[in-house]
């Protein structure tokens, strides 16, 4: 079961500079609700009214064992599967500063904003040289590997430990890389880890 699902923002240095935003010193670690996640197949349906949803292709950590307060250096001990998963984000609702509850929670946590793919174990793969991409209609639209992310894997279980216990099946999203864009109804979205794993969905 899933407990809850933390996502880590602004991990990756050009799509920081896509949002012209500043490189950050910390993790910024927000939730979505278990509630929006979705498997592969399932339709993303954004809701009426609701401008500018973008995809965010992310490599997603399980948590395999409780943890708390943890070492970068044991992190990935409590790391048992692997995923992809697509941080989906009412982009235009994020960006409403007035109200932050607003911008974080509900712009990336509609229903149907967390596909998730299957999980395959973590054995074996080293999570810091993976290749991700994201197609929109077979077009490919993102293109990263997480061994350019800003702060890596282990350092986020062990930074995110330190303030909140992870519970067995927890999943931790570590941020997207570069090539965002708007999906609309009709789009079909294909998500791809190299090894991990793929995950399709169509946009109602
Ligand atoms: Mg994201």
């Amino acid at each position: 079961m899933i407990s809850k699902v933390v996502c880590i923002g602004w991990n990756y240095k050009r799509h920081i500079a896509e949002l012209n935003s500043e490189l950050p010193t910390e993790p910024t670690v927000f939730f979505k609700p278990p509630s929006c996640i979705i498997s592969d197949g399932d339709n993303i349906v954004i809701p009426e009214g609701v401008t500018n949803v973008q995809h965010e292709v992310e490599l997603a950590l399980v948590i395999g064992r409780r943890c708390r307060n943890v070492s970068e250096s044991e992190a990935m001990d409590y790391v048992s599967h692997l995923a992809v998963f697509n941080d989906v984000t009412a982009r235009d609702m994020q960006h409403v500063a007035r109200d932050a509850g607003n911008t974080w929670c509900l712009s990336k946590g509609m229903d149907t904003f967390g596909p998730l793919s299957e999980y395959v174990s973590a054995d074996g793969i080293d999570v810091n040289n993976l290749d991700l991409e994201l197609y929109v209609n077979g077009e490919l639209k993102q293109k990263g590997n997480t061994g350019d992310m800003i702060f890596t894997p282990s350092f986020i279980v062990s930074y995110v430990s330190k303030y909140m216990t992870l519970e067995e099946g927890d999943v931790i999203a570590t941020g997207t890389p570069e090539g965002i864009s708007e999906i609309r109804k009709g789009d079909v979205v294909r998500a791809v880890i190299k090894g991990v794993g793929e995950l399709t969905n169509p946009v109602l």
